[in-house]
């Protein structure tokens, strides 16, 4: 059986990336997320197993420890990271795996997985970055402000990513990405 893929798609948080790839998956159910530990607290309407795996610092410490993560991270005060188990499975059976993760992570797996395809979603603007960080009314003024530092570095490093797509009209920017994961 042919190998699968694997697509990062990265950007700074707040400029769609999730809402892009819940589309994405509603619209292809064949496509598979590879869902990240994180010692992040849950968002109101976040869901276990399916948004992160929510665990503690401890644990998650006790995981890097034992090399269970492809790649990790920190990230505005709390670590995220992408267990390594099932993806080379999902990989072997011929799947599309999507990887959801910022720009230091996606960086680890460009070394680790150089096929992959990697996506940076850019904002039209900082300032309308904020105002969907704010809008997303879900963290706290320090959380966003954390995030929006930490978007003007990573958006410097846009040009490191062979597909670039401006999520500015969401439907449009769903078929950029779409026609990037379809494509030989
Ligand atoms: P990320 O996963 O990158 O942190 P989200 O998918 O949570 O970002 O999106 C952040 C907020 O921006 C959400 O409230 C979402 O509904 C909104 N959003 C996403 N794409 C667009 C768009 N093209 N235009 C306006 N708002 C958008
Ligand atoms: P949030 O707290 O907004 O859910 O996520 C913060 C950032 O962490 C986002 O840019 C998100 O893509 C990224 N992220 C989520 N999971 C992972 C992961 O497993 N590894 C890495 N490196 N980043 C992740």
């Amino acid at each position: 059986m042919a190998e699968g893929k694997l697509i990062v798609i990265t950007g700074p948080s707040g400029v769609g990336k999730g809402t892009i790839v819940r589309a994405l998956l509603a619209k292809h159910p064949e496509l598979c997320l590879s869902i990240s530990n994180t010692t992040r607290d849950p968002r109101s309407g976040e869901v276990e197993g399916i948004d992160y795996q929510f665990i503690s610092t401890e644990k998650f410490k006790a995981a890097i420890a034992k090399d269970e993560f492809l790649e990790w991270a920190e990230y505005a005060g709390n670590y995220y990271g992408t267990p390594k188990s099932g993806i080379q499975l999902l990989l072997n059976q011929g799947k599309i795996v999507l990887l959801e993760i910022e720009l230091i992570g996606a960086r680890a797996v460009a070394e680790i997985f150089p096929a992959a395809k990697r996506i940076f979603i850019l904002p039209p603007s900082i300032s309308e970055l904020a105002a969907r960080l704010n809008g997303r009314n879900q963290d706290s003024q320090a959380a966003i402000d954390k995030r929006l530092a930490r978007a003007k570095e990573e958006i410097l490093a846009k040009d490191e990513f062979e597909f670039q797509v401006t999520n500015q009209d969401l439907n449009q920017a769903i078929i950029e990405v779409e026609q990037i994961i379809f494509s030989v």
